[in-house]
């Protein structure tokens, strides 16, 4: 009688614990290596991603992916216009700066009224 109330005292609670840690406190992410092989790796909720993972299928290194992309291709992407804009100010003054906006938007106001703008 005992044993049994135990057992089922027991179940219950491992059953609890383990539906709660899948929900909340665990993250899966994507790792994807030179060769294109995925690697999921399940961290903790609160874990500190590494950028890097072994691949599973080729033990490349991998590259943390999100939605798709490596971080390392978000990355990029984020630098790039910054780069940019940041040559952009070494060779110019903000006065030139707005200067030239000011010209685009006055040739764009043209072309819009010669009905050729895009936008
Ligand atoms: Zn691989």
């Amino acid at each position: 009688m005992n044993q049994t109330m135990r057992g089922m005292r027991i179940g219950q609670q491992s059953l609890e614990s383990e539906a709660g840690v899948r929900l909340s406190e665990r993250q899966e992410q994507i790792f994807i290596c030179p060769n294109q092989h995925e690697t999921k790796v399940v961290f903790a909720a609160d874990a500190d991603l590494p950028d890097n993972w072994e691949c599973s299928s080729c033990s490349k290194t991998a590259v943390r992916a999100v939605e798709g992309k490596t971080i390392e291709e978000l990355t990029a992407q984020e630098d790039g216009p910054k780069t940019h804009y940041d040559m952009l100010m070494e060779r110019r003054s903000e006065d030139e700066l707005e200067e030239l906006l000011a010209e685009r938007i006055s040739m764009l106001r043209a072309k819009r009224k010669r009905g050729e703008a895009d936008l």
